[in-house]
């Protein structure tokens, strides 16, 4: 390999891209290396079943994209990425044809909740009006205080409280359904510490910003980053899996998009042992099984405003969704699995041929399962739209350990790359004031085994990336992402 660029860049998930992006948006000339054959790692999208079905392999809805200062920064619309918002954000279906409901006004989505419509207003209008300044805390390394506001004060209030203390304000089966439908995205037991702090980050990004898909599927996020990195100078070269640092070319600056099991081999004996031994007892969370389904048509959710959501979650009421996911966090496979779908089809129907339909699901498993979850996940589709099963033309199923397979950051099938936990948001991957640096001179950390962590934002990339040029190339002021990239003339550190 030739050795001409200022920093090079080890995998291209959103992470690694805004890493780059950020370096090449500084004048350097970057080269990414990534393992696998197409860029993009968690944000990319596939003909994964039939041709003209296109199905988003990973990443499919983006509240923390649209919501990210960083891609708010590089302005995704200027470069032709465009959000698709379906009219209701997301359900979560009950039996007997109920559902509980969220549309982007907080109003409507409390006067669908009974009993439960004014505690849904007291919790939730204060957080979705300052939705954005919650988004800017969460999203960023953590390391100082954030400037405060109304919406914070609750936030922090309450976020690192347990789902199942928060859910106890609301009566209603919809209320708490809905709740625990979005705890569940933390992949922990939904009496943990911190699942009301993501439950509710996304409830307010719903109210805020959405939950919107990227039209012509979540791979548009990675061409724009793609084509900025390219416009500036830089490469992103594919199948080329690195196996020890070694084998990089002499360079100033090297970012890893990697899980700290993989730097660890990276790095082998170059690493201090107290760091080696921190990075080992890094934790990872459960895995994911995936299906993704070529539909004939749309599926006949009982609910009918369950047929207009973009994500819905599925599994039935709180206490049937913590049983399902305490039992996954005990390493068993849950007969009835919490199902997380999105059905990208109602907000950006050109995802498959006229009158047919993409749809995403996946749930939870034990780390490194290889039990196919299809069946469960069918059944539980079927339950609360029947019908559904009939529709299927195709489908494809990734497990867990298949997940590990294609991407080495999803240890076990773990798709946060690290266990959620409080100790993990703080000490991510390493209790270190700048958790980027590593003790290697010149080597950074910049996947979501960083702050802020999970989903698809970037920001991990772009604070690793600021410290990088702070620290190599004497860069102290965030360079400019907004404007078309200057292309590096000159290879070599900047003075
Ligand atoms: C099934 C699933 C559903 C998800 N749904 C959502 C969602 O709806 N919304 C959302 O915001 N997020 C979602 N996520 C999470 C999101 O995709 C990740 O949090 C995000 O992609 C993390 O970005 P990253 O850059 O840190 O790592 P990744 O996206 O995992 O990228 C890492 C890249 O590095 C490459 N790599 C690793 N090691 C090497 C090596 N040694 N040499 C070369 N290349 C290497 C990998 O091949 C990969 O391309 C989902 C993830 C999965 C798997």
């Amino acid at each position: 390999m030739a050795g001409d660029a200022d920093a090079i860049v080890v995998g291209s998930g959103p992470n690694g891209l805004a890493a780059a992006v950020t370096l090449a948006a500084a004048g350097l000339c970057v080269r990414v290396i990534e393992g696998a054959a197409t860029p993009g790692g968690g944000c990319r999208t596939e003909e994964l079943t039939l041709p003209g079905f296109r199905h988003d392999v990973c990443s499919a809805a983006h509240p923390l994209a649209v919501a990210s200062p960083f891609f708010r920064r590089f302005d995704l619309a200027a470069r032709g990425v465009r959000f698709a918002h379906p009219q209701v954000v997301y359900a979560h279906p009950l039996d007997g044809g109920r559902a509980g409901v969220v549309t982007r006004s907080v109003a409507d989505t409390a006067a669908r909740l009974g009993e439960d419509a004014a505690a849904y207003r007291r919790l939730m209008q204060p957080l979705a009006d300052g939705g954005m300044e919650i988004a800017d805390a969460v999203l960023s390394s953590m390391r100082r205080p954030p400037r405060y506001s109304p919406a914070l004060a609750v936030y922090a209030r309450l976020g690192l409280r347990s789902a199942v203390a928060v859910a106890r304000r609301f009566r209603t089966e919809e209320a708490r359904g809905l709740f625990a439908g979005v705890a569940a995205h933390t992949v922990l037991p939904l009496d943990a510490s911190l699942t009301a702090g993501v439950a509710l980050l996304l409830g307010s990004l719903a109210h805020t910003v959405g939950w919107p898909v990227v039209e012509g599927g979540s791979a548009r996020l990675t061409d724009a980053m793609v084509e900025a990195i390219a416009a500036a100078g830089g490469q992103v070269e594919t199948g080329h899996w690195v196996r020890s640092l070694a084998d990089l070319p002499p360079t100033a600056a090297t970012l890893l998009d990697v899980s700290p099991r993989t730097f660890l081999t990276l790095a082998g004996e170059a690493l201090p042992a107290r760091y080696r031994d921190a990075l080992a007892r890094f934790r990872y969370g459960p895995g994911a099984c995936k299906v993704d389904f070529a539909l004939s048509g749309p599926v006949p959710w009982r609910n009918e405003a369950a047929r207009q959501a973009g994500t819905l979650h599925l599994g039935g009421s709180f206490e049937e969704i913590a049983a399902a996911e305490a039992q996954v966090a005990r390493g068993q496979h849950p007969d009835s699995p919490c199902v997380l779908v999105v059905q990208a089809g109602v907000a950006d129907p050109a995802r498959a041929p006229q009158g047919q339909h993409a749809l995403w699901a996946y749930c939870h498993v034990p780390s490194g399962s290889a039990v196919d979850m299809t069946a469960r996940i069918e059944a539980q589709i079927e339950r609360f739209a029947p019908g559904f099963r009939d529709l299927v033309l195709a489908r494809s199923t990734r497990t867990a350990a298949d997940e590990e397979a294609s991407n080495p950051n999803y240890v076990g099938g773990d798709i946060a790359c690290g266990a959620q936990t409080v100790r993990q948001l703080l000490a991510r991957p390493v209790a270190r004031w700048n958790p980027y640096r590593t003790p290697l001179r010149g080597v950074y950390l910049c996947s979501s085994a960083t702050p802020p962590g999970p989903a698809v934002h970037g920001r991990c990339g772009e604070l690793a990336a600021l410290t990088a040029l702070r620290e190599v190339f004497g860069v102290r002021q965030p360079p400019d992402l907004g404007r078309p990239f200057m292309p590096a003339t000159t290879p070599g550190p900047l003075p």
